[in-house]
This record gives structure tokens, sequence and C-alpha cells, in this order.
């Protein structure tokens, strides 16, 4: 890598102190550090005699290694950045207050986007050697508030002292906080792809209320939800507790578009007391239509003071509302699983859905924000009510298990060969030139513990070894080797 830039990046507006870890510096540190093995590869110390203007700590790494978040943040930049190839920014402020930098990462590595939240030991980028940098390392900075932009760097070492390393590969996605966003009319033409882009994972959008109320912006979120949310989003139906049942679910239907959208029912109305027969009626009464209910947004205080806290038994999830204080990014004012608004209603009737803020910062405007605690696939069903889609770890996981077998060592149908293999045999068998199996009964392949490996092991399945094609194969991939047996037997066209 050749450039003209100079040193690494220098502070654009601050100025050198002779003591920059002696003025905010956190007491804390970082739960991880940023690259497997930390403080062991350092290559290179902040600002040290030789290099006065290095304003960060070098990670001596292989190139494509993972890079991780040493911290809850949100990220405020990635993307190119002179004399990094590209970097990224992260702002712990709500934390640790401070910023930390990622740089030399190529474009194509950069795993997440301005505005996203990412949580602590995330994967977001890989080690790359772009911009001014003579191999492939990390080059990692800390900035004291508020942050890269206005404040100083100081010295990263003393915040990685007893840091972890990283969970191996990828965060697990499987478990944790997604949030989402609900609006009405009252939000306007309010920016659905950027909620995406900000990491939010479900959407609910108002289409009716009683008998007579359309919401004029339905269609037009229902539509956008669908492309940025799909599988992943509700209409609601504000209930009008004086409007006849039959009336309000005709309004719903005319409206909703598509009665395989999810309905969440709104069921607080201040004007009329509600009552749980009257609740258990409108559920009822939208699905006997032919749509479906997938949540009662009933908040705990309604229940239990306009309606007399009547049993939950039998219902579809409950949508809670219960304010944090604070307005900022949902991620950062989230309360977590420990919050009074969590509290089941009563026993049997936990709270699915969190509505933890009116006040949330999304797409640049302040909105309603809410959490789901479990899996999305778990999420996905409550709102499509039908199989989730196979997570990337399920599908990879499977891709390994079909090429070498349930169990590793084979498919018994193919005489406990793996797939590969297989091909081997059938080429041998009929003459194929360089094809030759190992003997049977060779040693089962042992299923790697993370996604990213065993998304190596189906590479290296398909393409052969470092993508060379397989020796039993006669040097061939999958592909190549099904051409020459197909040609071998003398099928058209191959
Ligand atoms: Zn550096």
């Amino acid at each position: 890598m050749t450039t003209t830039l100079s040193g690494e990046m220098t502070p654009a507006v601050t100025t050198l102190t002779d003591h920059p870890t002696a003025e905010g510096t956190p007491a804390m540190a970082f739960p991880f550090v940023p690259v497997a093995g930390g403080n062991n590869i350092i290559s290179s110390g902040f600002r040290t005699p030789g290099r006065p203007d290095h304003n960060g700590i070098d990670f001596a790494a292989p190139q494509g290694e993972p890079i991780y978040a040493v911290e809850d943040g949100v990220v405020v930049r990635s993307g190119p950045a002179s004399g990094f190839g590209n970097w990224i920014v992260l702002d712990h402020q709500a934390t640790l207050h401070v910023d930390t930098v990622y740089g030399h990462m190529r474009a194509a590595d950069l795993l997440v986007s301005q505005g996203m939240f990412v949580r602590a030991g995330q994967q977001i980028a890989r080690v790359g050697n772009e911009g001014d940098s003579t191999g492939p390392h990390l080059h990692f900075e800390v900035w004291n508030s508020p942050g890269r932009f206005g404040g100083a760097a100081i010295d990263p070492q003393p915040l990685l002292v007893g840091s972890a390393n990283p969970p191996t590969g990828t965060i697990d996605p499987a478990a944790g906080t997604f949030y989402g966003v609900d609006i009405s009319n009252h939000q306007g033409n309010f920016d659905i792809a950027a909620t995406k882009r900000e990491g939010f994972s479900f959407m609910a959008a108002k289409c009716t209320e009683g008998d007579f109320f359309k919401d004029s912006f339905w269609p037009r979120n229902r539509d956008l939800m669908q492309q940025h949310f799909p599988g992943m989003f509700c209409g609601y139906h504000f209930a009008r507790n004086g409007d006849p049942i039959t009336a309000q679910v005709a309004n719903l239907k005319a409206h909703l578009g598509d009665p395989n959208i999810p309905v969440m029912l709104d069921y607080e109305d201040p004007n009329t007391p509600g009552s749980g027969a009257n609740m258990r009626q409108l559920v009822d009464a939208i699905n006997a239509a032919g749509m479906r209910v997938c949540a009662i947004y009933l908040p705990r205080w309604y229940w239990q003071g306009h309606m007399g806290s009547p049993p939950l038994n039998d219902l579809p999830p409950l949508w809670n509302s219960h304010y944090v204080t604070a307005s900022g990014f949902a991620s950062v004012i989230y309360p977590g699983k420990g919050f009074a608004g969590w509290k089941d209603y009563t026993p049997g009737a936990p709270v699915e859905i969190l509505q933890f803020s009116d006040k949330a910062r999304v797409a640049g405007k302040l909105v309603d924000v809410n959490a789901y605690e479990g899996t999305p696939d778990e999420l996905r069903t409550l709102f499509g009510g039908a199989p989730g889609k196979l997570s990337v770890d399920d599908c990879v996981l499977d891709f390994w298990l079909q090429l070498l077998g349930p169990t590793g060592a084979g498919w018994p149908q193919l005489n406990n060969r793996s797939v590969v293999d297989a091909l081997a045999e059938i080429g041998m068998h009929h003459g194929v030139p360089g094809m030759t199996p190992p003997p049977a009964g060779a040693a089962a392949a042992s299923l790697p513990a993370t996604t990213a490996d065993r998304a190596r092991d189906v590479f290296d399945q398909i393409r052969g070894p470092d993508g060379t094609g397989w020796n039993q194969l006669g040097n061939r991939s999958l592909v190549d080797a099904i051409a020459a047996i197909g040609h071998q037997l003398g099928v058209p066209g191959y």
C-alpha cells in the first residue's frame, strides 16, 4: 500500500498535552479488547518517542481477522478517512465517556454503518492494510469526552487492562434485545428505511381507530414496512370501546389492505372504560374476520385502572408501555430486563413487548420505541404466526451437515462418504481421470464451534482446500467434478 499521506490521523482540533492520560481517562476498562489476542499483540504503542504523532495503538493481526466493538456504542463514522483507508468511529459517551476509532480496513470489510447501535463484543469490521499502513494491523484510538470530534486522544492501554478476549466469532445473534418503533399519522412521512438502517428490528404503524377513522399514512407505511421489515411489522387498530365491534372490525379490514398483515390491538381508550369481555370480543371478531391479532397493546395502568385487572389467560402477547425519563438513542436509554415495565401482569401473563419511551431519537425524530427480549425467530413468529425463516447460523450449519453428513462422518446413503468423497468414488467407478476416493471409514470431520468456521469449511468443501480443488476429485471443485463425471458418462452438455 503506498500513499502520499504522512502519519496516520492527527487530531483535527486538539492540542497535544504532555500528560494525555492524566485527565478524562475513565476508571473503567472496556469489556473487550478489539481483536482476539488483544494485549499480547500490540505492535506499536501510543505516542512513543519514535512516533510522537501516533495517537493510538496498533494490534498486529492477519488480514481479515475480526475487529470487535470494545463496548456498547453508536457508530458515528464508517467509511473512508485520510491515512486510514477506511475507519469506524464508535461513540461510547453514554457509558465510558469516550469514543473509539478503528483504522486501516478495506471498505468491503466495514460491517456496520453510521447510526447503528453496536454491542460490546460485536464484530464490526475485519483487519486490513489500507491507507498509511505497512502491514495488516488494527490501528485503535480512544478519545475522551466529547469524543473524536472535539475531544483529545488518550492512551488506550489503561482502558484495556483486564479486558476480555472478544467472544468467538461474532456476538451470538440468537438472543438479545431487539428494538422497534411504532408510528402513526402524527409522524407524517416517517423515514422507515432510515429506521432499518439505524438497527431497529420491528415496526408497528397505525391503521385504523374505532369504526370510522382510517390513518391516511397507513398504505404508505405498510408498503415501506413490508419492504424494510418483512415479517417483522404489524398494523394497529386503536379500539374505541363505545363503537360497535362489528363496525370496528369492518373498518380495520377495509383499510388493512392485506388480511395476512398481523394486527396489534391497541386497547387503551381513555374515554370509555374497557373490559376483559369487550377486549376478548374484539380479538375474536378480528380473528374471525380472517385477520390475526399478533399482540395486544394494553398498558398496565389501563388494565388496572380502566378495566379492573381482568384475567389475561389465552390472549395474544401483551405489549406494555412504561416510560423511562431519558430521551435519546433507544439502545442507550433502554433500561434493561430488570425494568419494572417488564413485570408480569399476572402469573402466566408476561409482557412480551415493552414500549419504554415516546421520546427516542429515531430517523431524526422523537418517537415511541419498544424492546423485545428473545430471539429473532421468536419475534418473527410473534409477528408472522408462521415458522420463522432460518437464521444465517442455522443455514450455515445445515450447509455443513449436508456436505459432511449428519455427524460429520458422511451420509449412509453415500457409502458413508461426504459429498466430495462420494463424487470421487463415483468418478473413480466411472474412470474419470484423477478421481481417487480415500479409503472408506475416513475419520469423521468435527463440527467447528462457530458459524464463521463452519462457513469456511463449507467453502473448502465446495471449492477444495484454499479454493484450489480437491485432490481426490483430480484437483477439481465440486461443480467441475460433477461436470467431469457427466462428461465421462456422456451426458449431453457436460
Ligand atoms: Zn497505528
